[in-house]
């Protein structure tokens, strides 16, 4: 009798435990679906090797604002950054960089202050790494070839991945498509 309720104490903690340290279930469901389907423009091409530098060279050639966002996953405040609203025809790439990330045809306004994609570019070009700070659960998205902190992906984006890429202006730089 005594070893049944212990066994069952041990089986409901160890689902409470399940429960709350279960990654961002919707949001990874669609990036998995992102990244298997591969929907992006550009199929089939791989990153080529990380660009790692030390956080001095970063220093030096980062501006104080990119620095805080890039290296330390700081968060620009919404509505302040140069692309929240920015309607050109181009590219955004990394600021750190340069990889191209995002294409403006991506681009939606999702009216929370910040540059908001449905997609990148190509699926190899963002990492997602399970982010619990701040007490939430969300997904942070990182430049794959320099682990510079982009900002977050969350579930409620607009078809076809349902995703919305909910980046910081001052991690990207954009390039106008030359007509
Ligand atoms: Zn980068």
């Amino acid at each position: 009798m005594k070893i049944s309720i212990v066994f069952l104490v041990i089986i409901s903690i160890t689902s409470l435990l399940i429960y709350f340290n279960s990654p961002d279930s919707t949001t990874m469901a669609k990036v998995s679906n992102l990244i298997n389907s591969d929907t992006t423009k550009h199929k089939g091409e791989s990153m080529n090797e990380k660009l790692v530098k030390t956080d001095e060279e970063w220093k030096k050639e980062l501006s104080q604002e990119q620095y805080r966002i890039l290296r330390e996953k700081g968060t620009e405040r919404a509505f302040t950054g140069k692309y929240w609203d920015h309607h050109e025809i181009g590219i955004y790439i990394c600021a750190a960089c340069g990889t191209e990330l995002f294409e403006s045809d991506t681009k939606f306004d999702s009216g929370c202050g910040w540059p908001s994609y449905f997609e990148p570019i190509e699926k190899n070009r963002i990492v997602y790494k399970e982010d619990k700070s701040f007490g939430m659960k969300r997904t942070e998205v990182m430049c794959a070839k320099c682990d510079g902190h982009l900002g977050h992906v969350f579930d409620d984006g607009p078809p076809p991945t349902g995703l919305r890429f909910c980046i910081n202006s001052g991690s990207l730089k954009f390039v106008l498509k030359e007509k």
